[in-house]
């Protein structure tokens, strides 16, 4: 047994290319206390079998920003290491063979310009012009990315795994972690055969074995294992060295020159899930029985768009597990069970492209203590704690591996593991024709369909087929009233002598006010970056109802634990499932809800703002005059037993007077018309209240300040260099969703952050983050005075910018 220190400030499990880059990169950091464990040998998880693609555009910028962080990394660890990487530059071409095909990819080739990453779109020809080999006849186009390369993964994990030892980084083979050890909340080191290890980090980089490492913890880490094909060819006589990467998603199949042969490997779309059970424990370099059943029908695409490899022999049939996660994205960061435990794994088969930046913003964030920008999309905490449930991974795991190569339709939903998490009202809502999406595994009813038609999703670029359903229950919201089942989002109670005092500490706004009043505010950090948009209701002078989104709940809710002080009077529960809420919106909703109410809801007895429990049909129920859609209307909060008989009676009484259901995707332009945000698209942990628009909600003198204040201050006297902003497009036709190019005077200032079709501006909106170029601040007469273009699928499109909501800017129909 290797002799171990009894001691080191970071313990890292997992030698693969992702433990070494992290162990590399706090090294950098000057954090060289490390020492990084590995059970068996370097790379014998997943890393030794890697196809070694190296793309770098990625679905959003900041992970777009970490592919590109990966590639300038790899292109110069040899000259720094020594050690060879293999690593080229050879570029790579995506072939599109549909016209919607074409369209995802000049949507991914105008993202990547805001990107910073070079792109071309090329003909059919042209690409053939790159890839000689390549069949054409029912090609549309195809984008060129002159940057992107490939890598030996082996050599490339020899030369981090070189560079941290340097670094005076410890790496031991041969030892397996086998406990997590805890100490007064937090991790406190490491058990293994050679011997404990006290630690203050624990990183799980244990790849597919990070769900049992992070039980081991008592933390959450859904990944589950799929089997994972290619092929490489004997040589083909005549193939050109150092062809760029050739994707064809159509075909699901990935191409790469090598040394003479091609490697062909696939993305398809129902994967074989691998040791449900949990991994072998003698698995190491595991390599798995090869299935040609399974591969032959991808084997024939693969052969019609690259007709030479007909007649190549087959040199190695190869199948390796990787691990997926249930919504395509890695998991990064401290777990929100543990402190001190960090996890970076589940990488679904782009490890070795994102392993260089997810190291370096990980370590970064252990030496920091906090990610050096918004990582929201690979957060760990947007998991729920379900998602370990290995049924449910299992199931969905069937669906994740495809993906990556599946169309990126706008609002596409998972088809597998639903169901998982239903509201009171599910089997009402879907009698009534709702069509359900999902989020963190709460089913949502997006869109009504007409009655005696199917509830069923047809995707496109364009106009779904529920465009005009939802637009009927967004003029109801707008011209009558709406009804919405909004018992997805968080709720938490704060509760105690101490809550206000809590409370107030993180919240910019004055959250110690009367008792009953409705409290909108963002959490901010230290550095002034907005970590959660909330409403918070004093039920009681030592109690308060927090509200939030239900894709940040376990964020939200580890946030304000965290934020309790050792020894203050105040407790936080989740009492999420403990409550249904109803969303009752549009200029009638006060006039039905007062069919069931004895309460005086007149505006001077119950104004905006004001939260009242009140009888409702059989039922005491806690109405919030607040509103995500802008118009006059009520929350209503209701014990989820209550739930059924209240929207019964709700829907009877509405009969009346055009009481219509609406889904999440009417929500979605009503508030993009009134300009609310929507955290985790149009702000972020890196995004201030002032970049963002909502200085209105920062009580600035309140007697106790609040985090973050500080940073606000200063950055109110030297003022903002970028903002947020309404942009509604000249032409009807294309449609806006999100990381659009702006450009202000022809040149680029911004992106897209969401958008929507608003159906009573009568244009396609979105909100937009625009910085300004140079040094000088923003201001409101910059941002009005340009002229404005937005650019979808590579067409400049005219569009108008404002300040304020297009719709009722003053706010009028809120508070009537
Ligand atoms: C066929 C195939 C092709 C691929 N092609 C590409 C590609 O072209 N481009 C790309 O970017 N990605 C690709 N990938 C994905 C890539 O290989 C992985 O995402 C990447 O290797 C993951 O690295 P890792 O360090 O997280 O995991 P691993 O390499 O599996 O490392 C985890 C390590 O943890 C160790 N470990 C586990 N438990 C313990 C413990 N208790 N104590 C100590 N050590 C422990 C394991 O032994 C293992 O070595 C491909 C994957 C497959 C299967």
């Amino acid at each position: 047994m290797p002799s171990l220190p009894s001691h080191a400030h970071v313990v890292i499990v997992g030698g693969g290319i992702v433990g070494c880059s992290v162990a590399y990169h706090l090294a950098k950091r000057g954090c060289t206390d490390v020492l990084l464990l590995e059970r068996r040998q370097l790379t014998c998880g997943t890393t030794w079998h890697a196809a070694g693609l190296v793309g770098q555009l990625r679905a959003t910028h900041n992970l777009t920003r970490l592919a590109q962080y990966t590639t300038a990394l790899y292109e110069g660890l040899e000259r720094e290491t020594g050690q060879a990487t293999g690593f080229r530059q050879v570029g790579s071409v995506a072939v599109a063979a549909s016209a919607a095909r074409f369209e995802e990819l000049k949507r991914g080739a105008s993202m990547a310009r805001v990107f910073g990453v070079e792109v071309q779109i090329l003909s059919p020809h042209e690409a053939r012009e790159r890839w000689p080999l390549l069949a054409i006849d029912d090609l549309v186009g195809a984008v060129y990315l002159p940057k992107d390369g490939r890598t030996n993964p082996v050599d490339t994990t020899q030369a981090l795994a070189r560079g941290a030892r340097a670094a005076g980084v410890r790496i031991v083979e041969g030892v397996k972690v086998t406990a997590i050890h805890q100490a007064a909340g937090r991790v406190s080191g490491v058990a293994t055969a050679a011997g404990d290890v006290r630690a203050d980090v624990v990183v799980n980089c244990a790849g597919m074995w990070g769900r049992e490492v992070g039980a081991l913890a008592g933390v959450s880490v859904p990944l589950h294992a799929a089997e994972h094909f290619y092929i490489v060819t004997e040589p083909i006589a005549g193939l050109p060295a150092d062809l760029p990467i050739l994707r064809d998603a159509d075909a699901r199949s990935y191409f790469k020159e090598d040394t003479g042969k091609l490697l062909v490997g696939w993305f398809e779309p129902r994967a074989k899930p691998w040791a449900e059970d949990g991994i072998p424990e003698d698995s190491a370099f595991e390599q798995l029985p090869p299935d040609l059943a399974h591969i032959e029908p991808l084997f024939a695409d693969a052969m019609r768009r690259v007709p030479a490899l007909e007649a190549a022999g087959v040199q190695v049939f190869f199948n390796g597990p990787e691990s997926f996660t249930p919504d395509d994205r890695y998991l990064l960061g401290e777990a929100p069970e543990l402190p001190g435990f960090y996890v970076a794994a589940g990488f679904n088969s782009i490890g070795i492209q994102s392993a260089g930046g997810a190291g370096k913003v990980l370590a970064d964030w252990i030496v920091d203590g906090h990610p050096p920008f918004d990582l929201w999309d690979v957060d760990i905490r947007r998991c729920a704690p379900f998602q370990r449930n290995r049924r449910y991974l299992r199931d969905r795991t069937v669906e994740s591996l495809g993906l990556l190569y599946a169309m990126h339709w706008p609002f596409r939903q998972p088809q597998t593991a639903r169901g998982v998490r239903r509201s009171a009202l599910h089997d009402r809502l879907a009698a009534a024709g709702a069509c359900f999406g999902e989020v963190a595994g709460f089913e949502r009813a997006n869109w009504f369909a007409a009655p005696g038609t199917e509830a069923r999703y047809e995707y496109s670029y364009g106009r779904q087929n529920w465009f005009e359903l939802s637009a009927a229950e967004h003029r109801a919201v707008r011209e009558s009233v709406g009804l919405f089942d909004q018992s997805s989002f968080s709720k938490f109670v704060l509760k105690g002598r101490d809550a206000a005092a809590v409370l107030g500490r993180i919240s910019a706004n004055e959250v110690d006010v009367a008792v009953g009043r409705i409290v909108y505010t963002q959490w901010l950090n230290a550095r002034g970056g907005i970590e959660a948009d909330l409403t918070v209701t004093r039920e009681a002078e030592d109690s308060y109802l927090i509200v939030g989104a239900c894709a940040t709940q376990t964020r939200d809710f580890n946030y304000l634990c965290r934020a309790i002080p050792a020894g203050a009077a105040a407790v936080a529960f989740d009492v999420s499932s403990a409550y249904a809420v109803l969303g009752l919106m549009g200029p009638d909703s006060r006039a039905l809800l007062a069919q069931l109410t004895d309460a005086d809801l007149s505006s001077s007895a119950f104004p905006f703002g004001s939260s009242r429990i009140i009888d409702l049909g059989y039922a005491r129920v806690r109405a919030s005059r607040i509103t995500y859609v802008g118009e006059l209307g009520y929350e209503l909060y209701i014990p989820a037993e209550f739930a059924p008989g209240v929207y019964d009676a709700l829907v009877a009484a509405g009969a009346a007077c055009g009481l219509r259901l609406a889904g999440y995707h009417a929500l979605n332009s009503l508030r993009i018309e009134k300009g609310y945000r929507h955290w985790g698209h149009d702000i972020s942990d890196e995004d201030t209240p002032l970049e963002a628009g909502l200085g209105f909600a920062v009580a600035w003198d309140k007697p106790h300040g609040f985090l973050g204040r500080e940073a606000l201050l200063r950055q109110r006297e030297t003022g903002v260099r970028r903002r947020l902003a309404a942009f509604a497009l000249e032409s009807s036709v294309p449609l806006l969703y999100h990381n659009e190019p702006i450009w202000r005077d022809g040149v680029l200032v911004g992106k897209v952050t969401s958008g929507m079709f608003g159906h009573t501006i009568g244009a396609a909106l979105g909100l937009g983050c625009v910085a300004r170029p140079g040094d000088e601040p923003i201001t409101s007469e910059w941002i009005g005075s340009g002229r404005y273009e937005i650019e979808v699928a590579a067409e400049r499109v005219p569009a108008r910018v404002s300040l304020r909501p297009f719709y009722d800017p003053s706010g009028e129909r809120v508070k009537r």
